[in-house]
């Protein structure tokens, strides 16, 4: 029996990792689930897993919690703040942790799963992007896993040897990292700067959180997933390439030298690459509609149109420039989101603001995870300050 833990058990992936874990009781067991402030959802999904744990990170939800818990009669701990995440994650009682808390927010947590050795689950990609070479040492050093659950990096994960050097060595071309280009793929250039939240998250493939969902839009989804390969993969910026796929059947592709190009194709359902980690080696049911050939139609792949999805070019930079340039793109990205759906920013305004914050920043080599967060930090309040002078 696998012990887990799933923090963000409360959002998209937390769900659907739950919806894997429930065709199997016989495999895994929750042992604690984490999040930030949603106690009637996180209520519902203890009373039917039964956790060791339940953490939230906001106190008067987890107060809520606790008070609803103790009247159902049951015997789940419930614990509040950052430092219950963290220890929730690395608990010598844990065996695998799903990592999917959305954002910076991930950083903690994530790094302490994979200081303890688990096998880590990885959704926040966030953390990685950030973390970059702090988090591939921290893994070989402490004999940790990295499972990519992001589609894209699962797909490649699949088609790529169990082991390998180098990716020359292995006889690796290329990543063909593949994206759907989002809702606004075909809208008039000068209608994106007018595109509302609601707009920005009705995305036509997947079903998502808001924060990822304006990043698919904007396509810095695909700028962060660009990094988190160059890292998962061990991958310079010129091995991997952008293709745009706007049907999300194939969900990303590796070129070998001899011409091959293994691509791993299913339904756009987060449950398969989730089934694929927990399972891993050996394919469990994830319960996700097969695809239809019949009924499929047809595949596209184009080039990306970097005039239209800026955030592509500056994450492509930011990680060629390397020390913490992707740190600043992550924050002031997350600050511009977050502006965006409350109404202070307009849609296109969200690139100007990480190319304003990357423009004036002074990068150094973070040595530590605390040297991350001093820069993740300085980038936000560079960005608050851009949003504050061009949103009135
Ligand atoms: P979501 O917004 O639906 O859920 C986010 C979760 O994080 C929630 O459970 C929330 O309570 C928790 N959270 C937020 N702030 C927190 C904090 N300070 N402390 C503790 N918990 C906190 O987001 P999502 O779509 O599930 O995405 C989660 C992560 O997975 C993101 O990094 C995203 O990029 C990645 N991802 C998501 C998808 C997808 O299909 N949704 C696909 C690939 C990767
Ligand atoms: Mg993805």
């Amino acid at each position: 029996m696998q012990q887990i833990s799933v923090l963000g058990s409360t959002g998209s992936i937390g769900v659907n990792t739950l919806d894997v874990i429930r065709a199997h009781p016989d495999k895994y067991n929750i042992f604690a689930l984490g999040a930030n402030k949603h106690d009637a959802r996180m209520l519902a999904q203890c009373l039917e897993f039964h956790p060791e744990y339940a953490v939230l990170n906001d106190e008067n939800a987890a107060l809520r919690l606790k008070t609803a818990l103790h009247a159902a009669g049951s015997k789940t701990e419930v614990l509040s703040g950052a430092k219950a995440l963290v220890e929730i994650a690395s608990s010598a009682d844990v065996d695998t942790v799903m990592a999917a808390i959305v954002g910076a927010a991930g950083l903690d947590s994530t790094m302490a799963a994979v200081v303890a050795g688990k096998r880590v689950l990885l959704a926040n990609k966030e953390s990685l992007v950030m973390g970059g070479r702090l988090f591939t040492d921290a893994v070989s050093r402490h004999g940790a896993a990295l499972m990519p659950i992001d589609s894209e990096h699962n797909a490649i994960f699949q088609c790529m040897p169990r082991q390998y050097e180098s990716l020359q060595a292995a006889g690796i071309r290329r990543i063909l990292l593949t994206g759907s280009g989002g809702p606004f793929r075909q809208t008039p250039l000068a209608a994106l700067a007018g595109k509302t939240p609601e707009q920005a998250c009705l995305h036509p493939n997947w079903s998502m959180g808001q924060k990822i969902s304006v990043d698919s839009a904007t396509m810095m989804n695909k700028g962060l997933e660009f990094i988190e390969a160059c890292w998962l993969f061990k991958a310079q910026p010129s091995d991997i390439e952008i293709v745009i796929h706007p049907q999300s059947i194939v969900h990303s592709m590796v070129e070998y030298t001899d011409g091959s190009v293994l691509a791993q194709m299913g339904m756009p359902d987060m449950r398969t690459p989730i089934a694929n980690c927990l399972g891993w080696p050996a394919r469990i049911e994830s319960n996700v509609e097969p695809l239809n050939f019949y009924t499929l139609g047809a595949l596209e792949f184009t080039a990306p149109d970097f005039d239209r999805f800026p955030s592509l070019r500056l994450s492509i930079d930011a990680m060629k420039q390397g020390k913490d340039y992707a740190v600043a793109l992550n924050a002031a990205n997350e600050i511009g989101v977050d502006a965006f759906l409350n109404g202070r920013l307009g849609f296109t305004q969200i690139a100007d603001v990480i190319a304003e914050v990357l423009e004036s920043w002074r990068a150094s080599e973070p040595d530590s995870l605390a040297a991350v967060k001093d820069a993740d930090h300085l980038a936000r309040e560079s960005a608050r300050a851009f949003i504050a002078r061009v949103s009135n």
